[in-house]
């Protein structure tokens, strides 16, 4: 990643504690998957309760900003996932409609 050691150590301070067991992270825990302009995408999994987050870092003229969610899905879910497109309502209605035919879900269960 193009951000140097000493601007990587700044960001991930701005993550400070695991907010379910307030575990104090060290910089060395974060991870910089993605940067974008202004935007960085950290991932943060906490060595105490295994929680993990995924931040998004705005370092803009106004000042540094950074918001946080947790999340269930691994690192590699994140770089699999963070470019893709997003799921829509329309598919996530097929979905539903296909779950409620048993020939489809015992294939999705015998595969
Ligand atoms: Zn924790």
């Amino acid at each position: 990643m193009p951000l140097n050691n000493k601007r990587l150590f700044e960001m991930s301070g701005l993550i400070p504690y695991c907010p379910l067991c307030e575990h104090r992270y060290t910089p060395l825990e974060a991870r910089l998957l993605d940067e974008k302009d202004d935007v960085c995408l950290m991932y943060v999994s906490c060595k105490k309760c295994r929680i993990s987050l995924l931040a998004l870092v705005i370092d803009n003229q106004i000042g540094v900003s950074s918001f946080c969610l947790v999340t269930e899905l691994s690192m590699d879910d994140v770089i699999k996932f963070k470019d893709s497109s997003a799921i829509s309502p329309d598919e996530v209605l097929e979905l539903h409609d296909a779950l409620q035919d048993n020939v489809f879900v015992n294939k999705l269960i015998t595969n």
